[in-house]
């Protein structure tokens, strides 16, 4: 799954539940492991991986810049985005390291069932589950 998407998926858990922090922080966390289960398609298995990740990147990065300057959430909120998002690391850690290197995030182990489709539906299902996100940020306003 698209790291942005991960980052939508925990902010809106933040936008929604909102306290404690450790619940919140746990959902956020929590997420990572379902949305990784559905079928998606990844750029880590494109051409253009580098590319895509950058574009991944910044529409994340822009994502949580609307989040704190133009809805006003909350940076603690606000940084349940990027710790939704943070078990890819080990995606982009392994990437470096080269293909076989070994992932210490369940959902990104070998024995998990790691949902695969082909690009246009894989890419379909990540906008549906970001606008999905986006209502539920939205609707949990004011933060
Ligand atoms: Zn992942």
């Amino acid at each position: 799954m698209w790291v942005v998407v991960h980052v939508f998926a925990g902010l809106a858990v933040a936008a929604l539940v909102k306290e404690p922090v450790w619940l919140v922080a746990a959902l956020a966390l929590g997420t990572h492991v379902p949305l990784d289960l559905i079928p998606h398609w990844d750029y880590t298995v494109s051409r253009r991986p580098i590319l895509w990740g950058w574009v991944d990147f910044l529409a994340g990065l822009v994502t949580l810049l609307v989040c704190l300057f133009a809805l006003g959430m909350p940076w603690w909120l606000v940084a349940m985005g990027p710790l939704s998002g943070a078990p890819d690391f080990d995606v982009l850690i392994a990437a470096i390291r080269g293909g076989e290197a070994r992932h210490w995030f369940p959902s990104h182990w070998k024995s998990f069932p790691h949902g695969k489709a082909r690009p246009v539906p894989g890419v379909a299902v990540q906008v549906v589950i970001v606008v999905l996100c986006a209502v539920a940020i939205a609707t949990g306003m004011p933060y």
